[in-house]
């Protein structure tokens, strides 16, 4: 059956005054909760505005959820896997590592500290896999990517459905809760911190979260010190830029990375993805520093390195699956792939560039970049490619096929936006949360964590929340 359309959980429109009062809930629930964000074009540490979240819960085929919550596991330690294979890592990206300087960057420290010989061979994954549902296929998920760093929105994600029961009751239908399943995203994040803080196992030790120079999204953030304070009043967190991490630290001769005399346990980061969080070698020093130490990295650089869009595309290629995982649940992994493609310069990437050429707007040209926002569309795809068809720089990006996700009607409320909104056609994005904490040889944990589902205008190419062009959202199974 195909769909591309779903139904919201109640009809809509909603009658203006009903709209507008439980409107007014809505927001001081979400304030009152932690349901925000700082306030970009006024900043300022004294005030939160609210998130941007969808008023009711957005539709989502329960047996794709469920299918997405049981391969994540699975996707935890094909992730693993791949970044403990030196050969496979070297050779998917050794095109990429010469037009992409960031990855590059990232290539070279990793290189760097495998001579030096690795003091820490735990990593902590706290990774988040992305999908869309695909209409044409009768609406079955279909990765977007996988993350494995600064996965954000566990910890608003967890907050959220209960605002979405709190305004269902308040519509009536609190009959309809039933169909919201539980979120424990972030106990389950902060769990794989305080695992991971157990396995370094030296009591005095702290965990550090590395951050921002601003930290927008302050509420996903601070949520987790909370909840692992709450859990573990014995583990203190600190805050601190990559900057300040080069002025602040040091390694001492038994390679712990000291911060105030302290040994850092676990290394966070909620910061390092792009190339704009690494404005000058100090940042660049502070990572290599890090990652030379003995703290358990979440993620490791080999971790980050697998976490490429590259890497994605080399492993949705005929045979490469088969590497890492065991030959009867190959199919269930392939499933959720689509079609991804290489623009290296060899046959297979010139066949590529000839595809995307003829019908752009069945594609997504992906640069090696994280954070949203960094992707061509339609138009701009056939004019990249025209443009890069013999430029080298072509091999810094993948070619992948564009999902269709059906739509569904909601309200989506904005700090500052019109009360009420109009109902506008949306489409949802959901992520699966999933901790893995393990060395080349021995895999400690692995297991699901949660979901988030992250919703934008149906016309919108991308949804990301903290970018300004999603709304935060939970799932209501069908
Ligand atoms: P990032 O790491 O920057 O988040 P993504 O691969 O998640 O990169 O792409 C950003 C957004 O672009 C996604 O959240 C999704 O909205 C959209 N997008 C990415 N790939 C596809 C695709 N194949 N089909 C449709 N939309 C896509
Ligand atoms: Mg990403
Ligand atoms: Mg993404």
């Amino acid at each position: 059956m195909t769909q591309a359309r779903l139904a919201s959980c109640i009809p809509l429109p909603l009658e203006h005054k009903v709209l507008v009062t439980v409107i007014e809930k809505a927001k001081d629930w979400a304030l009152m909760h932690g349901v925000g964000m700082r306030d970009k074009k006024h900043f300022t540490k004294d005030a939160i505005q609210i998130a941007p979240f969808v008023l009711l819960p957005s539709p989502f085929p329960r047996t794709e959820f469920n299918k997405a919550i049981e391969l994540q596991p699975i996707l935890n330690e094909l992730m693993h896997k791949v970044a403990h294979d030196d050969d496979f890592l070297e050779h998917t990206l050794q095109n990429t590592l010469q037009v992409d300087e960031f990855t590059a960057k990232l290539y070279e420290i990793w290189v760097k500290v495998k001579d030096e010989g690795i003091t820490q061979s735990l990593s902590l994954g706290l990774f988040r896999s992305d999908y869309l549902l695909q209409y044409p296929e009768g609406n079955k998920i279909k990765q977007v990517e996988f993350n494995t760093v600064a996965s954000s929105f566990g910890a608003i994600s967890s907050n959220l459905p209960d605002m979405s029961r709190y305004i269902l009751r308040q519509l009536g239908h609190g009959d309809l809760i039933k169909n919201m399943p539980e979120n424990r995203a972030l106990s389950g994040l902060c769990s794989g911190i305080i695992e991971a803080y157990d396995l370094f196992g030296v009591p005095s030790a702290i965990v550090l979260f590395v951050v921002e120079e601003v930290s927008y999204n302050i509420c996903d953030q601070r949520f987790h010190e909370f909840e692992i304070s709450e859990k573990r009043p014995d583990i203190m967190i600190y805050r601190k830029t990559l900057n300040e991490i080069f002025e602040e630290t040091t390694l001492n001769d038994k390679k712990q990375l000291l911060l105030e005399g302290y040994p850092v346990a676990v290394v966070y980061y909620r910061s390092g993805y792009e190339p704009a969080q690494y404005p000058s070698s100090k940042e660049w020093d502070a990572r290599l520093r890090v990652e030379r130490s003995s703290a358990v990295k979440c993620p490791s650089i080999h971790y980050q390195l697998a976490g490429t869009k590259k890497v994605q595309q080399a492993l949705a290629a005929p045979g490469a699956l088969e590497q890492f995982v065991r030959a009867e649940l190959c199919g269930r992994v392939r499933d959720i792939f689509t079609g991804l493609y290489s623009l290296d310069f060899d046959e297979s990437g010139e066949r590529a560039v000839d595809m995307a050429l003829e019908d752009a707007e069945r594609f997504v040209l992906k640069p090696q970049r994280e954070g949203g926002g960094n992707n061509l569309y339609g138009a701009d795809v056939r004019a990249a490619l025209l443009r890069m068809r013999r430029a080298r720089e072509r091999a810094a990006y993948v070619l992948m096929e564009r999902i269709l996700p059906p739509t569904v009607a909601g309200y989506v409320v904005r700090p500052g936006g019109a009360v009420p909104p109009p109902v506008t056609d949306l489409v949802s994005e959901l992520g699966i949360f999933g901790v893995i904490i393990g060395t080349r040889d021995k895999i400690y944990c692995n297991r699901q964590a949660g979901h988030m589902l992250r919703t934008k205008l149906a016309d919108a190419n991308e949804g990301g929340v903290a970018a300004g062009l999603g709304a935060l959202d939970s799932p209501y199974l069908l």
